[in-house]
Parts: C-alpha cells; sequence; structure tokens
C-alpha cells in the first residue's frame, strides 16, 4: 500500500476514534425526558475527552505513525488537537450551567458527590497540562520536570474523566457504549506500557557504548557510538533518535537528536550534539565505554522518503547534523547529484564540520553557501541570514525537481519555508525538522 493512502486511512480512523462517542450516542434510542442543549454538552465533552486521549498516539513515538508522518507534523497536530480538546472539554460544564445553573453544584470539589467532582479535577489538571506546555519557558520549567508533570497531568485528566463518565454513566448504559469506553480504556493503558515499559525493555536489551567523544567547532560534540553486543539497527539518514545514558532507559532524561553518520554504517553511528543545556553540556565529560540507549530511528526527514532531482540543504548552527548525515551518506555511494548546502552561522570558527565539508567539496557535486552573522574581515561570502536574497542568488532554479530540507530552530525554519515560497519553490518540494517540540 502507498504512504499516501496509508496516510489517508490512519487520518479517517483517526477521526472514526474522536466521533465514535457521539455516534453511538446519537445512534442509540434517546430517553424521551432528555434536553437537546444537556445531550450537545455531553456530546461536546466526549469528543473533547476522545480527542485528549488520542494524543497519546502521536506523542508515544509509535513507529507506524512516525514512519507515515514527519516529527513536526505529528508534533503541530499534537499542540493545535489540544488546545482545541481543551477548549471543548472546557464548553462541557460551561455549557451545562448555562443550560441549568444548578450544576454549579459540581464545581464544589469539597461537597459534591465524588462522580462529579471527577469532573473538575480533571479539568484542573487539564488547565495545568496546557498551561505548563504553552508557557514552560516562561514558568523557567527544565524539560524533564516538565515531562514528568506531562505526564502526571494527563495521567489525572485520563483518569478522573474516565471515573467521572462511568460514574456518572450519561450515555454509558447500552453494552455498545461502554463497549467503547472500555476500548478507550485498552489503548490508552497499551500505549502507557508499551512507552513505559516495553520500550525501555526493549531498549535495556540493546545497549550502546561510547566509542569516541570528539570536540568540533562551534560547542558542539561528535558522539560516537557503538552496539553492545548486537548488531545495531539501520536508519536513514536525515532521521532522529532519543539518547539517554545511565543503568537504565527508565528514565524522563532522553533528548532526541538527529544521526550525523552515514546510514551505511549501523555499526558505528555517530551524533553532533551542541551543548545547550543541562544534558548535552555532560557530553563531553562521558567516558569511552560509557551505556547510553539509543531509542530509534523516527521521522521522514530523509531523502528515501524525498526523492529528487538534486537537494538543496538549508541548515542554521548544529541543524547542521542531520545534512552532515545525508551528505556523508551521498559521499559512500560516490554520489554526482547537484547539492548545495546553505549553512548559517555566527563566525567563520564556529562552522561544525567545516574542513570536512571543504573536503566533501572534492569528491561530492557540492556547492557550499556560508552565510556568516559575523564574518571575519575580508570576506566575500553571504552575511547575516539566510534570507529570500540570499537563497534566491544561489538556489537552483534550473533544477524544478530539487527537494529542500531546512532545519535548525523555528524561527528559521519559519523565514526560509516564506522566503522558499516567494521565490515560487513549490511547498511539496520542501521538507522540515524544527529542533524545539515544547
Ligand atoms: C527532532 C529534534 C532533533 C534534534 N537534533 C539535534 C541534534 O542533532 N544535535 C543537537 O545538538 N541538538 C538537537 N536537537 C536539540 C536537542 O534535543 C536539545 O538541544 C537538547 O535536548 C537540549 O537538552 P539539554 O538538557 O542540554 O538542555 P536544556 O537546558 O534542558 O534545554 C535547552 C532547550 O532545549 C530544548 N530541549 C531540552 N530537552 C529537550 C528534549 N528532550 N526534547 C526536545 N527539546 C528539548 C528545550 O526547548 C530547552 O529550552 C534536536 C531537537 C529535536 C526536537
Amino acid at each position: 500500500m502507498k504512504s499516501p493512502l496509508k496516510r489517508a486511512i490512519w487520518v479517517v480512523a483517526y477521526g472514526l476514534v474522536l466521533i465514535a462517542p457521539v455516534l453511538i450516542m446519537v445512534l442509540a434510542p434517546r430517553p424521551a425526558a432528555r434536553q437537546f442543549w444537556r445531550d450537545a454538552a455531553v456530546a461536546i465533552g466526549y469528543v473533547g475527552f476522545a480527542l485528549m486521549g488520542v494524543q497519546l498516539i502521536p506523542t508515544g513515538r509509535l513507529p507506524f505513525l512516525t514512519d507515515l508522518f514527519a516529527l513536526d507534523a505529528i508534533y503541530k497536530v499534537h499542540h493545535r488537537l489540544s488546545r482545541i480538546a481543551f477548549f471543548m472539554v472546557l464548553a462541557h460544564p460551561v455549557l451545562l450551567i448555562v443550560q441549568n445553573p444548578y450544576n454549579l453544584v459540581a464545581l464544589n470539589l469539597l461537597s459534591a458527590p465524588w462522580k462529579l467532582r471527577a469532573g473538575p479535577i480533571a479539568l484542573i489538571s487539564l488547565v495545568l497540562l496546557i498551561a505548563t506546555s504553552v508557557w514552560r519557558q516562561w514558568l523557567r520549567l527544565k524539560y524533564e520536570v516538565w515531562r514528568v508533570l506531562h505526564n502526571v497531568f494527563t495521567a489525572g485528566v485520563i483518569g478522573a474523566s474516565m471515573y467521572h463518565i462511568h460514574t456518572v454513566g450519561y450515555f454509558t448504559a447500552l453494552p455498545l457504549q461502554r463497549a467503547l469506553w472500555i476500548a478507550y480504556g485498552v489503548v490508552w493503558a497499551g500505549i502507557t506500557l508499551y512507552v513505559r515499559a516495553a520500550k525501555p525493555l526493549m531498549l535495556l536489551r540493546k545497549p550502546y557504548r561510547v566509542s569516541e567523544v570528539i570536540a568540533e567547532r562551534g560547542n558542539t560534540w561528535s558522539l560516537v557510538l557503538e552496539p553492545d553486543g548486537h548488531p545495531g539497527h539501520d536508519f536513514r539518514s536525515g532521521q532522529v533518535a532519543w539518547l539517554s545514558t545511565g543503568r537504565t532507559p527508565f528514565t524522563f532524561a532522553e533528548n532526541p537528536f538527529s544521526y550525523a553518520s552515514s546510514e551505511h554504517h549501523p555499526g558505528r553511528i555517530s551524533f553532533a550534539i551542541r551543548e545547550l543545556g543541562d544534558w548535552t553540556g555532560k557530553v563531553g565529560a562521558l567516558e569511552k565505554g560509557a551505556r547510553v540507549f539509543v531509542d530509534g530511528p523516527y521521522g521522514t526527514f530523509d531523502m528515501e522518503d524525498h526523492p529528487g532531482e538534486g537537494y538543496v540543504f538549508i541548515a542554521g548552527g548544529i541543524g547542521a547534523a542531520p545534512v552532515m548525515s545525508m551528505l556523508r551518506t551521498l559521499d559512500d555511494c560516490g554520489d554526482r547529484q547537484p547539492l548545495t548546502f546553505f549553512y548559517g552561522n555566527p563566525t567563520w570558527e564556529s562552522i561544525t564540520f567545516r574542513e570536512e565539508l571543504e573536503a566533501m567539496k572534492e569528491r561530492l557535486n557540492l556547492k557550499l553557501v556560508h552565510v556568516l552573522e559575523r564574518p571575519p574581515e575580508g570576506w566575500e561570502g553571504e552575511t547575516g541570514y539566510i534570507t529570500k536574497d540570499v537563497l534566491g542568488r544561489h538556489v537552483p532554479f534550473d533544477l524544478p525537481n530539487s527537494v529542500y530540507f531546512i532545519c535548525g530552530p523555528l524561527p528559521m525554519i519559519r523565514g526560509v519555508t516564506r522566503a522558499l515560497h516567494a521565490l515560487k519553490v513549490p511547498r511539496a518540494h520542501c521538507h522540515a525538522e524544527q529542533y524545539e517540540m515544547a
């Protein structure tokens, strides 16, 4: 089956999961005394909750999804749907109170019966879940702390909502309705077990050992890993893995990094890691032989998924990591396709892999366009940021079937994508990987 068809099937299945509670509600015989607005309030709450629950699917890094959809797209959909779900779940009590102000009693956390109290508890967990995600940086929450809170609040939302739905029992009387909610519960529990228990156990059986830690330009380390007691795993250059160190992979301290080595050497993989914070700041101190767990590969940001007649790579800073993987892979094959690499950096000295790239120019059909924010004296190349003007001067307009890979921080990706569209590069030819997830 072709990927577009598989994707369409997934989107339809996802939609069905969302509206299934309402479908069953509508199809089932409606008791005579029921009021329309009360039913509408319940329906909106059901869909909002189902929408919230299915967020475990995109964020669980389930291989059948990450093989089909770009990581960027998956997380974008996750962020958007979570906000929609929040407003739908919020609309549920608001509508109920507007329809009958007596329903306010359910909001009293001290005196309301537990079956009602569970509703506001779920809502409060949801508010905390969204607020800590949207304002994480403003709240100065460390990423690992945020991830623990995200999991705790998610469990709060799902647990309290399930209890509320089952004990209130509105539209859960029919066997089909009960079966649906039980199925949801099983799927959620299954995904949680997979993510928190089964996957770490699999990683535990296939550890990697540090083979080398090489200091690179630009405050970056090449972390070279070799499989320990197993043949390693295949990946496609451009894909991503989540790395963790220590005795076991049962940890929240796992960080995403693009493979930087050639896909032709799964027995010796490397990652280019820039020192930016707690975890990345410790990479340089990793000793030879230290244990690393590699959860990957993920994503579709790769040449196999997006074949072209030549490639244009556009990277800011450490966004060059997946580009290096692609170039090293092409270099290994003696490839002669036309390649252009726009590489933005603050200074000439901070260009990670500068010498290796220069050497590659001799072997590959590669045009290298360095763009420097603070160029050295006498610099005749491009300066500033990778803007429309810079792109317009070097993009291979004579190769309309070139594929564009853009990687780096979000503002850079937005700017470059807009510039490419303004230059009439078709959207379908542009693929981005942003280095920020929440
Ligand atoms: C798909 C993807 C691929 C990436 N590939 C590379 C790469 O090849 N090389 C590289 O140097 N960097 C890469 N990054 C960025 C890298 O994951 C973060 O720099 C790193 O996780 C920071 O961790 P820290 O604990 O050192 O920093 P912290 O001080 O904890 O955080 C610094 C910032 O990094 C981000 N961050 C922290 N932890 C995570 C996490 N677990 N997941 C996502 N973002 C996080 C947060 O926005 C945070 O504000 C990638 C990010 C993504 C999303």
